[in-house]
């Protein structure tokens, strides 16, 4: 058993942080809770859920529609948590469109960006790891122009191939879709290095930042790319919520996606003018409140400091990654230096989803399956792996109940 490390100067007292979040208390098959799916969905800490609460309580209301002073707070709640995320990105407000999540921010850019301008001959360039909502859309881009989808490939320690990478940007490149940090393997990809190369050669680029926005100390802007997606749920947020930013002049250049109120100025039978961006792509009445429990997540996480946050998750998964190393028959996919919280494996002789039953037994809520990352898991060979997810209100002794369940689990199936 490694000893717990010493918490960094100035980091909060993560036992109470950990009391922020009611749902970690419950006992799940009679064990306490050990919530390793973090990867999946965040859990929610009170200013979140009593952020909903007061909403529907006190001020529910339709946005940008009504004169009356509910209508007045419920928009100004909106609005303010686009400035708060905002701000959490380093973006301009109004570069910043919300929507319900990375899968719909990627189908904007593929809808409205690329569908429009791509054609026969021209290639759409992805990674090998990337979560299948940066996959599909371009697939469904290509299908319809003509347009190819070339893979940029890891290497077996789940890194990119960054030779290989800068060898696939050829002329033809019009689109780089890339995962900022990889929800499989937790490989944190150099994006402003490649976004630099990209960029250089005239090439779009696409960031999925859905499992970087919660755990890293994030700069929009100074990765300079030209796209980059988040979803709130896991940023601690609710479900239905995220956002795309782009650069202002992709933006105005784009036509909507979805058409319907809000992102008009004026319609008539002879045609519509519509709104400015952002609010020409939010057709329709928004996840009010989840943008409201969005705007408290946002406070939530940079009240805690997101260096401590990173901090307190490298040491998580350094202890992590240090005991399970340790399990006979572990094999861990994903081992670059530079990763996030997040840990693959599987046991051999054990198949993942009889690994994830056993553990969750023992109360251990962890993911078994294809991480909707078919291409990735085909490059191992495996048809599926356990994926254990960490987050900032985890704790070292969760770590020693996960080790001691997946031992039991191993004992039982060996
Ligand atoms: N991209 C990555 C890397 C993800 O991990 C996920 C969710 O698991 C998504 C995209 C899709 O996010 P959402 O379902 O919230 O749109």
């Amino acid at each position: 058993m490694s000893p717990t490390p010493p918490t960094p100067a100035g980091a909060p007292d993560w036992a109470r942080v950990r009391a922020d979040f009611p749902l970690l208390m419950r006992e799940v098959n009679g064990k306490p809770l050990v919530y390793f799916d973090n990867a999946n969905t965040a859990q929610k800490p009170l200013p979140v859920i009593d952020a909903v609460d007061a909403f529907y309580r006190r001020y529910n209301a339709n946005v940008s529609r009504a004169v009356h002073a509910l209508g007045t707070e419920a928009t100004e709640a909106y609005e303010g948590a686009r400035a708060r995320l905002a701000r959490f990105l380093n973006v301009p407000g109004d570069e910043l469109v919300l929507c319900n999540g990375t899968t719909f921010a990627l189908n904007l850019v593929a809808y409205s960006w690329a569908l429009p301008r791509l054609q026969a001959g021209d290639v759409i360039l992805v990674s090998r790891m990337e979560h299948h909502a940066n996959i599909v859309p371009w697939q469904l881009v290509a299908q319809r122009t003509g347009a190819h989808i070339r893979v940029a490939e890891i290497l077996p320690d789940g890194s990119l191939d960054l030779d290989a990478l800068n060898a696939a940007m050829t002329g033809e490149v019009k689109l780089l879709a890339l995962a900022h940090v990889s929800n499989v393997l937790g490989t944190v990809n150099p994006v402003r290095e490649i976004c630099r190369e990209a960029r250089r050669r005239g090439i779009v680029t696409v960031i999925d930042g859905s499992q970087a926005a919660p755990h890293l100390t994030l700069d929009v802007a100074a990765i300079g790319c030209d796209f980059y997606a988040v979803t709130g749920h896991k940023m601690c947020g609710p479900t239905g919520t995220g956002a795309l930013w782009a650069r202002r002049e992709l933006l105005e250049a784009m036509p909507p996606f979805i058409g319907g109120g809000e992102m008009i100025k004026q319609v008539s039978f002879d045609g519509t003018v519509f709104n400015d961006a952002p609010h020409k792509f939010e057709a329709g009445t928004p996840n009010i409140a989840g943008f409201v429990g969005l705007g408290a997540a946002v406070d939530y996480l940079e009240t805690l400091g997101r260096e401590h946050i990173a901090a307190r998750e490298q040491a998580l998964l350094a202890h992590l990654t240090e005991e399970l190393q340790r399990v006979d028959g572990v094999r861990i996919f994903g081992t670059t230096p530079h990763k996030a919280a997040v840990v693959s494996f599987l046991v051999e002789g054990a198949h993942a989803h009889d690994l994830a039953t056993l553990l969750d037994l023992e109360g251990v809520a962890v993911r078994s399956g294809q991480h909707c990352a078919h291409p990735l898991l085909q490059y191992f060979g495996v048809a599926a792996t356990c994926r254990a997810s960490l987050a900032f209100y985890n704790t070292h002794q969760e770590v020693e109940a996960f080790i001691a369940a997946l031992q039991k689990a191993r004992a039982l199936l060996g």
